[in-house]
C-alpha cells in the first residue's frame, strides 16, 4: 500500500486521484530506498511505473524540507522529447495539490521562453540533454542547489550518444546530491562506466525481467518477399484485424514517410512520427494518435521507448528492429499495465537473422501466420549444418606453396631485407627502433602551415546506429 511509505497527504491524495491502488514492483523496491536518500541503479522498463517511483520520493523530500530562495532542486534527464512531456505530465499530476513547480527544457521549443521560466527557479526540471547543455553553456541554469539528479532511460541515452552531454550536465550539479539511474538494461560496460561516474555507493535493483513482463503480448510473424509485399500485408492487416490503436515501426525516417503516404493512399487514417519532423508536427501527430483521432501511427524507434499511450493493442514491425532491445521496447508499447496486446513482425530475407535472434534471446516464439492470397514465396533461411563430410571436403590451403609463387617474392629473392637497407642508423639499433625513427621523420617533414594535419580518429559511440537515416533526437 502507498500508505506504508508515510507520504505527505497531498501526495497520497494525488495518487488516489490517479487511481493507483497498490505500488508496482519497481515502486515497492525503489521508493523506500530513495526516501532514505540512497543513490540507486535500477533496471526497469517503461510501463513498470518507474516515473512515479522516482518522482514520489523527490516530491516527498521537497515537501518535508521547504527550501525557499534556492535554485532547481531536482533534474530529470530523458532521451526524447515525447518522454520529457510524459514525465512532466506525471509530475504535474503528482504535484497538483502542492506548491511545487516544474518545467520542460527540450529542443524544438522556444528558447527565450525556457530561459524566462528558468529564472523562476522551478523545483523540478525535466530535460532532454542537448538543449539543457545549451542553457548551461550560456549560464542560464543554476544547478548548484540540486538535490536529486535522475537519469531516465540511460541505455537509450547512451545509444543516442548523449554520454558526454550527461557528464557535462552532472558536472554542473551539486556534488552532495542523490542520483537515481534508470535503465532497461544495466549490462553494457560503457553504461556501468557512466553509472560509476555519476553514482556514489549505489544500491542496484534489478526488477522484473522483460520476458516476464511481455508474456501477455501475443507475438506473431508473417513471412514477406519484399517491400511491396510487406506494404500489401499491412494494408490487409489494417482492414482485417480488430484494434483500437495500431503502432507500426519502420527502421528509417524515409521509410516512415513513404509508408505512411502509401497507407493514406489506401484510405487509412494515419499519422507519422520521426525525429526529422518539426516539433509542432510531432506534437500534433502524438495528440491525434493519443486522442484516437488517428488510429494508426507509423513511426521510427523514436516512438519505441518510454511512450505510454493508452489503448495500443496492435504493434506491427514493418522491419525487424535492429537490436533485440529495440524489439522488446517496440512491442512493449502494447500490453501496457498488464493488458493484452498483439505484436506482428514482418520477416523478409533481410530480417531473418534479427528475427531468429529475437526468438533465441527472449526465449519466446513468434508464431507464424500467413495471410490468404498474400503468402510469401520466401520460406526462411535454413541454417547449414556442419556434417563430418563437409568439414573433410573443405580444401586445405597450401600457404607455403602459394607464397613461393608470388611475383613480388620471386623478384626480391636474394635481396637484403628492407629494414637492413635503412642507411643512416647506428648499427646497434634494433629494427623496431629504426622503424620508429623513420616514422618520426615523416611526421616532422609535414609542413606546419598550408599542409595537411594527420586525420584524427573519430570518437566511437557505443551502439550508435550505423544508418544515417536512423532515428534519434539530437537535443
Ligand atoms: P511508467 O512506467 O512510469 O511509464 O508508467 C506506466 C503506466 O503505469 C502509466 O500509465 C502510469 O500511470 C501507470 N502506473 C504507474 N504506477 C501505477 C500504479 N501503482 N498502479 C497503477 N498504474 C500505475
Amino acid at each position: 500500500m502507498f500508505t506504508d511509505f508515510s507520504l505527505d497527504r497531498r501526495i497520497n491524495k494525488a495518487i488516489e486521484e490517479l487511481g493507483y491502488e497498490t505500488p508496482t514492483p519497481v515502486q515497492s523496491a525503489t521508493i523506500p530506498l530513495a526516501l532514505e536518500k540512497k543513490d540507486l541503479k535500477v533496471s526497469a522498463e517503461t510501463g513498470s511505473g518507474k516515473t512515479a517511483a522516482f518522482l514520489i520520493p523527490a516530491i516527498q523530500h521537497f515537501l518535508a524540507k521547504d527550501a525557499k530562495d534556492t535554485g532547481t532542486r531536482a533534474l530529470i534527464i530523458v532521451p526524447t522529447r515525447e518522454l520529457a512531456r510524459q514525465v512532466y505530465k506525471t509530475l504535474q499530476q503528482l504535484t497538483r495539490h502542492t506548491p511545487l513547480k516544474g518545467m520542460i527544457i527540450m529542443g524544438g521549443e522556444d528558447y527565450k521562453y525556457q530561459h524566462s521560466l528558468l529564472r523562476k527557479n522551478p523545483e523540478f526540471i525535466v530535460a532532454t540533454p542537448g538543449r539543457l547543455v545549451e542553457h548551461i553553456e550560456r549560464g542560464n541554469t543554476d544547478l548548484k542547489d540540486l538535490e536529486v539528479l535522475i537519469i531516465d532511460e540511460a541505455d537509450r541515452m547512451m545509444e543516442l550518444g548523449f554520454n558526454d552531454d550527461v557528464s557535462t550536465i552532472a558536472a554542473q550539479c551539486k556534488k552532495e546530491r542523490q542520483t537515481l539511474f534508470f535503465s532497461a538494461t544495466l549490462k553494457p560496460h560503457a553504461l556501468s562506466a557512466l553509472a560509476d561516474e555519476l553514482l556514489e555507493e549505489p544500491e542496484t535493483l534489478l526488477l522484473n525481467t522483460r520476458r516476464d513482463q511481455q508474456l501477455h503480448i501475443r507475438q506473431q510473424h508473417i513471412l514477406a518477399d519484399d517491400k511491396k509485399h510487406k506494404q500489401n500485408i499491412v494494408d490487409r492487416l489494417l482492414y482485417d484485424e480488430s484494434f483500437d490503436k495500431c503502432l507500426i515501426f519502420t527502421n528509417t525516417k524515409v521509410e516512415t514517410d513513404q509508408f505512411s503516404a502509401f497507407l493514406r493512399y489506401k484510405k487509412h487514417h494515419v499519422v507519422a512520427l520521426h525525429g526529422d519532423m518539426d516539433q509542432l508536427d510531432r506534437k500534433l501527430a502524438m495528440d491525434q494518435f493519443r486522442s484516437g483521432n488517428a488510429q494508426i501511427m507509423v513511426a521510427t524507434d523514436v516512438a519505441s521507448r518510454g511512450l505510454d499511450i493508452e489503448g495500443i493493442d496492435l504493434v506491427i514491425n514493418f522491419d525487424m528492429a535492429r537490436t533485440v532491445d529495440d524489439h522488446i521496447h517496440r512491442i512493449g508499447r502494447t500490453g501496457r499495465a498488464g493488458q493484452e496486446g498483439t505484436a506482428i513482425s514482418l520477416v523478409g530475407a533481410n530480417d531473418w537473422a534479427r528475427y531468429t535472434n529475437v526468438e533465441q534471446r527472449t526465449k519466446q516464439i513468434l508464431s507464424r501466420r500467413s495471410i490468404k492470397g498474400l503468402e510469401a514465396t520466401f520460406t526462411g533461411i535454413k541454417k547449414k549444418k556442419k556434417t563430418a563430410d563437409s568439414v573433410k571436403k573443405r580444401p586445405v590451403k597450401k600457404t607455403a606453396d602459394k607464397s613461393k609463387e608470388r611475383v613480388r617474392n620471386r623478384k626480391n629473392k636474394g635481396k637484403p631485407k628492407r629494414a637492413a637497407r635503412i642507411p643512416d642508423q647506428e648499427n646497434t639499433k634494433t629494427p623496431a627502433a629504426e622503424t620508429e625513427t623513420a616514422s618520426e621523420r615523416v611526421i616532422k617533414s609535414i609542413p606546419k602551415q598550408g599542409g595537411f594535419a594527420p586525420i584524427k580518429k573519430k570518437k566511437k559511440v557505443d551502439n550508435l546506429p550505423l544508418d544515417l537515416d536512423e532515428e534519434h533526437d539530437s537535443d
